[in-house]
Order: structure tokens, then C-alpha cells, then sequence
């Protein structure tokens, strides 16, 4: 009978977590137990955003390589406690080779800042595609498939403490749900082994075609940072 402690199971599935995100299997004599481990040194943890930017910017997994001026990992705080998860970079962020700078990104930033967060300080800002979606389509799911594991790795390393999906496309896809994202707003859901607290609201570009819903917006973000400062 397996006599761990809850807290050394957590331990253990938080590390497994961490080397799969490095890229390491983990190696297990017959019959011995992994003991809990503490967090990879900060070495390997740069290490392996190296690897994993590298990978990302030879990427040709999907056949977006072939439209892209330049991927678009991520921006921000690798430690960030708060993850935010957008749809596809755009013609500015295809550009610039950062999320969320175009105008739905100005907006966003406003966002951030009514609960009191800055780009860059303590938020991490990705996207579900790494490359954009020519004229800006929806990402088909062979390209989701194709790049949603780079985003895993992401939130495997940043560890955040909340995320926060914006928009539909987002939402469907770190939930694997196909509900509309009204029936999804005002709820902590859970995304990954790590069960890391994920709440859901509008995309700021759809919020700059429909300002009344802002209002939504605002709540939802409201309900974030209430359940962020409740987190143990
Ligand atoms: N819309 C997104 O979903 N992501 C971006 O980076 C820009 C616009």
C-alpha cells in the first residue's frame, strides 16, 4: 500500500511535471518509490526556455512557418503568477515578434492595469499559436494540436498561480471544451496536472468591436484578482 502523504504526492506529481516539461524521463529502479524533490535549479529551468525558444522559432510543425514573419512565444515574467492566454499573435505581433501589441494589446494592457498588473511585472502573456493565422482565420485544430504542446511547456515552467484565458478560442482550447465562453465566465475552472485555478473572459478585440460588453469584462476581472487574493 502506498503510504505517502498527500502533500508528498503533490510534491512528486509537481516534479514529474517539471522534468517532462525539461525533457527528461524520469528513471525508476523495480519496486523503489520516487521521493519528492524540490524545484530543478534555476539552470536548468533557463535551460530549458532556451531549448524550448529555440524550438519554437525553427518550429515547422504546422504550415504557418511558411506566412510568419517571426513566431511569437511569449512576453513577460518567466515567474509570473499570473498566465495570460490569448488566441493568435496578429499583423502587429507577427511584426514585432510580441504578443498583444496591436490595438486589442493596448486594451488588454488597460485590463491589466485596472486590477492593479503590468505587462511584464508579475504576468506572463502567450498565445494558444505561436505563428499567425493568415488574415488572422481561426487557428484550425491541426494547428492548435501542433502548438498547444509549446504552451504547455510554458505554463509547466512558469508554474503560475492563476490563468487567465481571454476569449473563446482560448478558453475551448486550455479546457478542452466546445461551450460558448458566456457559460464559462464566473467560474474558477482547472487547467493541467497541476489544476492551476483558470478563469475565462472576453478577448479585448472582440471587446473593441462590442464595448457594452466591458462591463462582463470588467466583473470577470474582478472575479480574478478576488480569487487570486484568496489563493493560499
Ligand atoms: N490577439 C491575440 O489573441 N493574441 C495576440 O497576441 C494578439 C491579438
Amino acid at each position: 500500500m502506498d503510504r505517502r502523504t498527500l502533500a508528498e504526492l503533490r510534491d512528486l506529481q509537481r516534479r514529474r511535471h517539471y522534468l517532462a516539461a525539461l525533457g527528461i524521463e524520469e528513471w525508476l529502479p523495480r519496486r523503489q518509490v520516487a521521493r519528492p524533490a524540490a524545484a530543478p535549479a534555476p539552470a536548468e529551468v533557463a535551460q530549458a526556455w532556451e531549448q524550448l525558444t529555440d524550438e519554437v522559432t525553427r518550429c515547422t510543425r504546422c504550415d504557418l512557418y511558411r506566412t510568419r514573419t517571426r513566431p511569437v512565444l511569449g512576453v513577460g515574467d518567466r515567474r509570473a503568477q499570473w498566465l495570460v492566454v490569448g488566441e493568435a499573435p496578429g499583423a502587429e505581433e507577427d511584426r514585432q515578434g510580441e504578443p498583444f501589441v496591436g490595438r486589442a494589446g493596448q486594451l488588454l494592457d488597460a485590463m491589466l492595469r485596472a486590477i492593479g498588473l503590468a505587462r511584464g511585472e508579475n504576468v506572463y502573456i502567450a498565445n494558444i499559436l505561436k505563428s499567425r493565422p493568415p488574415g488572422n482565420r481561426d487557428p484550425a485544430p491541426a494547428e492548435v494540436a501542433a502548438c498547444l504542446p509549446y504552451l504547455e511547456r510554458q505554463i509547466a515552467l512558469i508554474r503560475p498561480r492563476l490563468i487567465l484565458a481571454v476569449g473563446r478560442i482560448a478558453m475551448q482550447n486550455l479546457l478542452g471544451t466546445s461551450g460558448s465562453l458566456a457559460g464559462m465566465r464566473g467560474q474558477v475552472h482547472e487547467f493541467g496536472g497541476l489544476k492551476t485555478p483558470l478563469i475565462v473572459t472576453y478577448h479585448p478585440a472582440y471587446l473593441l468591436r462590442k464595448p457594452e460588453d466591458k462591463r462582463k469584462a470588467w466583473e470577470d476581472l474582478k472575479f480574478a484578482r478576488d480569487v487570486f487574493a484568496r489563493l493560499g
